[in-house]
């Protein structure tokens, strides 16, 4: 399966749709999942395309992993949760709907199960004050 440029990440990425971002550098961009399954949902993708982590070239976890625990520490600080989940899925038979590569960062608390996949968005205002809460907790 080759990369499609079109999918949503990919239009992030380039700016061409809006999201409530988090951390970005040179090789990745942070930012809230719009259909959170928990407080602070967010996920950590390469700026470099990839589908999945098996065409991924195997130097983008050396930039993308401490990322991922960066943003997840500050998810976790920000939610006060008591731990989280990484998820991180390849091809549709594995849950996967966007084709690019992407973590998810789930802060979880003591007794809180997730919620289902709605397939709804939630409030850009409600993301935007979760975003500043985890980019306040980032060192
Ligand atoms: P997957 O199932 O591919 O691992 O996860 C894709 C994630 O992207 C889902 O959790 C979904 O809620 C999220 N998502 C889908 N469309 C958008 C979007 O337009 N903006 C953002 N920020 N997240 C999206």
């Amino acid at each position: 399966m080759s990369y499609d440029p079109d999918n949503i990440f990919a239009k992030i990425l380039r700016g061409e749709i809006p999201s409530h971002k988090i951390y970005e550098d040179e090789h990745s961009l942070a930012f809230m999942d719009v259909m959170p399954q928990v407080d602070g949902h967010c996920l950590v993708i390469p700026k470099e395309r990839f589908r999945g982590l098996l065409d991924a070239d195997a130097t983008v976890f050396v930039h993308m992993m401490p990322v991922v625990q960066k943003v997840a520490k500050a998810a976790v600080k920000a939610m006060a949760a008591d731990g989280f989940q990484l998820r991180q899925y390849n091809e549709h038979a594995a849950g996967q709907t966007v084709f690019h590569l992407h973590f998810h960062i789930l802060p979880m608390k003591e007794g809180v199960p997730l919620q289902p996949h709605t397939g709804k968005m939630v409030d850009h205002a409600g993301l935007a004050v979760m975003a500043q809460r985890i980019r306040s907790e980032l060192t």
